[in-house]
């Protein structure tokens, strides 16, 4: 049965497979599974989680570096997303 990816939004059979980074799975497209891209906002909330890019493992930044070029998004915009789940939770 085709869906929508949940990284690319484009119609496929997806593969279910768990996440890398996150307690999740994630239902992508061969292409996503393929090239380990994300749905942007796990990318986001998982690394609001930890505190920021600068608290990644090397290998989660490189992960947020490529889904960034996949996504269309700057770091800066990434880094405002994680700013405003702060604004909604922090104190
Ligand atoms: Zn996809």
């Amino acid at each position: 049965m085709r869906k929508k990816c949940e990284a690319c939004g484009e119609e496929d059979e997806l593969i279910v497979c768990s996440s890398s980074f996150s307690a999740e799975s994630f239902g992508l497209c061969k292409s996503c599974f393929a090239n380990d891209i994300y749905p942007y906002d796990a990318l986001v909330v998982q690394a609001w989680c930890i505190g920021g890019v600068d608290k990644s493992t090397d290998w989660f930044k490189e992960t947020i570096r490529n889904n960034l070029v996949f996504h269309n998004m700057s770091e800066e915009q990434f880094n405002k997303d994680i700013e405003a789940i702060d604004s909604t939770f922090g104190d």
